[in-house]
């Protein structure tokens, strides 16, 4: 569950940015949508915990940010939040096995293969476990990183621009895994997208909300 209350954020010698009341169930898809510059990265970021509100709240999974004084713990964000980020962030030191020990690591969560294993078999990338980052093609290293985001088993999942600069085959292979990795554990998913073929992927499927997030007019 998310919900937001008169939500803004002003980065210093930046814009500020206001952004719609929205309430979206648990296990619910929200999108995300509006031009470059609008603010979807900005409300992600909040939405993780990872920036502060500057007006308003944002309550996520029962978790009110407001409350949580500024800044979230990152023991909240691992159990909670789920990142695919746009620019992938995988270590190219290590290998993709390794960069889901990582993120078990980063969390505080004993070392667990066996998770790991599974997480990188759901999506189908198990058998590229010893590769580097730098030997996986566009495709798969974003299905590396979807494993990475899913392996503590959030209960919410933000995407940002999952589909910018995949072709047409591709963006729709990333958001059906998107969607398959959010119901299969009843996560409520986030996608800021301003890719017209995300709308026409989620048109007709159940739960869906938007949120358009649009500059103040001066
Ligand atoms: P979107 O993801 O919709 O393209 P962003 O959330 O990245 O939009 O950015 C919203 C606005 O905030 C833009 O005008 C951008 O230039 C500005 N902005 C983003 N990050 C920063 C920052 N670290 N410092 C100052 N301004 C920023
Ligand atoms: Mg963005």
């Amino acid at each position: 569950m998310i919900s937001t209350r008169q939500l803004a954020y002003r980065y210093a010698n930046g814009p500020e940015l206001r952004f719609a009341d929205v309430e979206v169930a648990q296990g619910g898809t929200l999108l995300l949508r509006g031009a470059s510059g609008s603010g979807k990265s900005t409300w992600l970021a909040l939405a993780a915990g990872l920036l502060a509100p500057g007006e308003g709240d944002i309550t996520v999974a029962g978790q009110s940010l407001k409350a949580l004084g500024g800044r979230a713990s990152d023991a909240w964000r691992a159990k909670t939040i789920g990142f695919l980020p746009q620019k992938l962030h995988l270590s190219a030191a290590l290998t993709v096995h390794g960069n889901l020990a990582m993120a078990q690591w980063a969390a505080g969560q004993p070392d667990d293969d066996a998770r790991i294993a599974e997480a990188l078999a759901a999506l189908d990338v198990q058998a590229l476990a010893d590769r580097k980052p730098s030997q996986l093609s566009g495709g798969q290293g974003q299905r590396v990183a979807l494993a990475r985001a899913v392996l503590l088993k959030p209960c919410v999942i933000l995407a940002d621009e999952p589909t910018a600069s995949l072709d047409d085959d591709a963006a729709a292979a990333s958001l059906a895994l998107l969607r398959a990795a959010a119901q299969q554990q009843g996560a409520t998913l986030v996608i800021a997208t301003h890719d017209a073929r995300v709308h026409a992927f989620f048109k007709d499927k159940k739960g869906l909300q938007s949120l358009l997030v649009q500059r103040k007019q001066l």
